[in-house]
């Protein structure tokens, strides 16, 4: 299928002259920066941060082996997706397409956007339906939504599958990975290089544990990636998120084995849940929570929290009637868990 990114660039995007900040107009040496109205009394936090993002880019470029240029941050993956929304969606006129159960925001982004949102079936075993998905498809569809490991039933998309939509689509392919790194599956970030309408999606969120901070990565060819630095607000990742970052990316070890920690949990975690006669299902996860059918999802959540115990109710989403989402907590947050579930 012949893509052309020219041709699904928002007119107005296309032609609009984007926002040129004090620090985009000089690039050099200087030593007295009466430049940008900041307040010349260090805080720490006195100065604008860098626009551009470039030492996190390029360690991330590193870690990611992608090129810098190929790669977008935003305050949260919620921000991609937001401004790959409003880059590629003529509001009113555009639609999107995203096979369900998965993720609210991608909906809720398109909504606020006066975005039409079109629906399909994932399979029981919450995969992608090549043909459903492939007729779904209208001259309208721009962007196409797939979020592997899936949110929330935990499973990594066929590889396979996600290549045959992006191959048979001629708009973009947002993959979110947010999960990749509990999976045991490679990110897609080496196939970039093959599929010019694939864009990827990745945070710091979950895998690194800095939900906090907001920070989410876009990865795709360089020509996507700066139309979304075209559009987005000039200090959108804060001076505070860019040095946390960068010290967290250079202790991958770290991140590692608290990966590995987490995995073990989710292993010990999927037994407690199996031997229980609450559960009648527990569904198989590439990612660092389990969903869980229960005789009766909704009673359940209620009663733990009646002992202060959060899980999300996910039993009125498709395909997932009776279930509960658990994320994968502490060994001791666990243990209350599975105790309390024994109780009810
Ligand atoms: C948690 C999650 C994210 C993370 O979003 P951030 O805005 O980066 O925190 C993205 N996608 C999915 C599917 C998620 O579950």
């Amino acid at each position: 299928m012949e893509f052309d990114l020219e041709k699904i660039i928002r007119q107005n995007v296309k032609s609009l002259k984007p926002y040129s900040s004090a620090r985009d107009e000089f690039d050099g040496n200087a030593s007295v920066f009466l430049d940008a109205n900041e307040n010349p009394y260090p805080t720490r936090y006195n100065r604008y941060p860098d626009p551009h993002q470039k030492k996190l880019k390029e360690k991330i470029a590193e870690i990611k082996k992608v090129g810098t240029d190929q790669i977008f941050l935003g305050n949260g993956s919620d921000e991609a997706i937001d401004l790959l929304i409003r880059a590629f969606c003529e509001p009113a006129i555009d639609e999107v397409l995203i096979p369900q159960p998965t993720y609210g925001m991608y909906s809720v982004c398109a909504a606020i956007n006066n975005v039409k949102v079109n629906e399909v079936k994932l399979s029981p075993t919450f995969d992608l339906d090549i043909k459903s998905t492939l007729e779904a498809i209208t001259s309208q569809t721009k962007l196409i939504f797939l979020c592997s490991p899936n949110n929330p039933s935990g499973n990594l998309l066929s590889a396979n599958r996600v290549i045959e939509i992006v191959k048979n689509f001629d708009g973009l392919v947002i993959l979110d990975e947010a999960y990749i790194d509990f999976s045991e599956s490679d990110s897609f970030t080496a196939k970039l290089k093959d599929y010019a309408n694939l864009v990827i999606l990745q945070t710091l969120s979950k895998a690194w544990g800095l939900a906090g901070i907001r920070l989410g990565m876009c990865f795709a060819s360089q020509a996507i990636i700066s139309v979304l630095h075209k559009i987005k607000p000039p200090y959108n990742i804060s001076g505070a998120t860019q040095e946390i970052a960068l010290d967290h990316l250079n202790d991958c070890k770290r991140k590692m084995e608290n990966v590995n920690e987490i995995l073990f949990q989710r292993a010990s975690l999927a037994k407690g849940l199996a031997s229980l006669k609450s559960v009648t299902k527990i569904y198989p996860s590439d990612a660092n929570f389990i969903l869980a059918r229960m005789n009766n999802a909704k009673q359940v959540y209620q009663n733990l929290l009646t002992t202060g115990i959060v899980v999300r109710d996910r039993s009125n989403v498709l395909l997932c009637d009776n279930c509960l989402r658990i994320s994968v907590g502490t060994p001791l947050e666990n243990q209350k868990l599975l105790e309390a579930l024994k109780r009810i």
